[in-house]
């Protein structure tokens, strides 16, 4: 049975950048608006804090929005949607400046002007930072500005485990309150998802455990569509063991990429940049997807370095000199020092491409609005999409604030012009409380691990949804999450316990995850081209003519989704060739 009940008019799950956008857009819209927002972790521990590189906006005049457009459109490979982009570049520089009238100390040049740094894929700067933590700074900036507002409440470390719908309207959600254990129904008019990405597919990645997946898995259940599921992003740099990111500040400050002859094995590949002089510096900041590929083949020729966590190459900063470091990478060298026990002032920093950021999510239009009454999506779990096949570095941090805006405002909008709010869903709530008892914590007989199932699903999505994919190896793997999905049922909790059980926490998000897998799979499957960081080695060609549209991956009981597809919106720049200059 359901412990206790709570209504809000908007109910925000995800307390990171986009959803805390969203939560001031909509008190601000009218404060009679009672605003709910959910979070698994304590807002400031959401993944947003961990941004270092900074995120874009036109500033500089030499810059212009058709600029900033067009490096995002063609660094997506064409499959942005062109409108949204028009509207998250327009919006962009005003978003940025609200938040530092909001308290988010960017970084000024001398005299005063905003500074800006290069990012990959960027023909001109127009990445503002707040020293290497920005993500850090822009969470601190939204949250404490929510703090104004007392129609907003929140729920910390809370989880959410069901959306609650009816009449083909989303009415709420079910949620555990982690410290008690106790099971709560949150009814509300309009319900915002933004829960983040879902990175923890994969074996290595920068994303934080937190990281998986449950917004998109909640949406999918009710019925909406996840797009574009088969654009993972890898970044090249990431630790070996850990995954942890080493910015791509790091080279953009001059760091060199070197195999294991110690040889800057980029110069040997196509990163789609025109080969101007000097080309040696700017090869290591070509797009991230070029510099993953790069690897691998590298790795194909055995030119890479065998390591106790697969293999890896060698980032090198040392010709910076510690000034240089110290001042401008101070936190590479503590991330360097802390988990890989070396000094990067000295030594060379073993990285390997990691899984970094999911351009599909949850199918919404320009405003956040899904298929589902009532239910939106913003931040990284929603795909609008403006990151195409290939997010550019330093847009996402701005996407959160100018979707989680719309979303916010449509949502509003939306729950104002709704009545009442008893709505016929105790009884959903009920079952979703009782479903928690009986699946998980007191099931007898359950034999599988939670660790177990993770482990081969990691091993698994690697091997065949990594960066160069076939049909054949897709299959595999395709055949290997649907008997995870099966051996799930079988799952065997060892806690059963009311207060802080993170073991059953971890159960519901391995069951999101699985759901993700079997999205990405099947996505990738009928991709039958090679777009941004879809790679099939079976088919290495963009095919504009039949795949120029964006996946829908819809659920189905069969574990097997099914997937349609919905046409690109194409405004003022028509398909052309992928080329990035600097
Ligand atoms: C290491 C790292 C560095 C990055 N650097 C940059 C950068 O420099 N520039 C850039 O543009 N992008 C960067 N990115 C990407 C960017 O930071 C993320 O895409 C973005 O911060 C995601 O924000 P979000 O608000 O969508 O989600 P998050 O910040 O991930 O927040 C998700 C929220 O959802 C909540 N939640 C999730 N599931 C549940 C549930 N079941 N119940 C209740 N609550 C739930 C969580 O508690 C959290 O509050 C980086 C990413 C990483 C991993």
């Amino acid at each position: 049975m359901i412990d206790a009940q709570h209504s809000c008019d908007v109910l925000i799950i995800g307390a990171g950048g986009a959803g805390l956008r969203a939560a001031i857009a909509v008190a601000e819209t009218d404060p009679k608006l009672k605003v709910g927002v959910i979070s698994k972790v304590y807002p400031m521990r959401s993944h947003t804090v961990s941004a270092e590189g900074g995120a874009a906006a036109v500033i500089k005049s030499d810059d212009s929005l058709d600029h900033h457009a067009y490096d995002t459109i063609s660094g997506g490979d064409w499959m942005s949607d062109q409108d949204a982009v028009e509207a998250f570049v327009n919006e962009a520089p005003k978003e940025m400046i609200r938040l530092e009238h909001w308290g988010c100390p960017w970084s000024r040049q001398d005299d005063g002007h905003i500074a800006v740094r290069p990012f990959g894929g960027m023909k001109i700067e127009r990445t503002w930072f707040a020293a290497d933590k920005t993500g850090f700074h822009m969470l601190h900036a939204l949250f404490q500005t929510t703090l104004k507002y007392d129609q907003i409440q929140r729920f910390d470390e809370w989880f959410v485990t069901k959306l609650l719908e009816d009449d083909g309207r989303c009415r709420g959600a079910v949620a555990i309150e982690m410290v008690t254990g106790k099971v709560h129904e949150i009814t509300a008019k309009a319900v915002i998802v933004c829960t983040g990405g879902s990175g923890k597919v994969f074996p290595y990645t920068t994303n934080a455990n937190i990281k998986t997946g449950d917004g998109m898995a909640l949406a999918y259940r009710a019925g909406v569509a996840l797009k574009d599921m088969e654009f993972v992003q890898y970044h090249p740099t990431g630790l070996p063991f850990t995954g942890i990111l080493i910015t791509e500040a790091a080279r953009a400050e001059g760091g060199y990429l070197l195999n294991k002859d110690g040889y800057r094995y980029l110069q040997d590949y196509d990163l789609g940049q025109p080969q101007t002089k000097p080309v040696l510096r700017s090869m290591e900041l070509g797009p991230r997807d070029r510099l993953s590929q790069a690897f691998v083949q590298e790795q194909e020729k055995g030119r890479t370095i065998e390591g106790p966590y697969g293999q890896y190459v060698h980032l090198d900063i040392r010709h910076l000199g510690e000034k240089i470091i110290q001042s401008k990478l101070p936190f590479v060298r503590e991330l360097c020092l802390k988990y890989e026990n070396i000094d990067p002032i000295k030594e060379m920093i073993p990285v390997r491409p990691v899984v970094h950021y999911m351009m599909g999510g949850i199918h919404t239009n320009i405003n956040g609005e899904t298929s589902l009454k009532g239910l939106y999506a913003a931040g990284e779990t929603a795909c609008v999409s403006i990151n195409g096949a290939n997010r550019l570095g330093s847009n996402s941090l701005t996407e959160l604030l100018v979707f989680g805006n719309r979303a916010g405002k449509s949502a509003a909008e939306f729950a104002l012009g709704q009545n009442g709010t008893g709505y016929a869903v105790s009884s959903q709530a009920s079952d979703e409380a009782i479903r928690i008892d009986r699946e998980f914590l007191r099931k007898t007989g359950g034999k599988e691990k939670i660790a177990d199932l993770r482990k081969e699903m990691h091993a698994c999505m690697e091997e065949g949804a990594g960066i160069y994919r076939t049909e054949a190896l897709l299959k595999k793997s395709q055949e290997k999450v649907m008997e995870l999905q099966e051996r799930f049922k079988n799952l065997r909790i060892d806690d059963r316990s009311k207060t802080f059980n993170t073991e059953l926490v971890g159960a519901f998000e391995l069951s999101y995850l699985l759901d993700i897998a079997e999205t990405i799979v099947q996505c990738a499957l009928h991709r039958k081209e090679s777009r941004g960081s879809h790679q099939r080695k079976d088919f290495p060609k963009r095919d504009d003519e039949n795949f120029l549209a964006h996946s829908l991956a819809y659920r189905k009981e069969n574990g097997i989704p099914e997937i349609k597809y919905t046409p690109v919106s194409i405004t003022r720049w028509p398909p052309g060739e992928r080329i990035y200059g600097r």
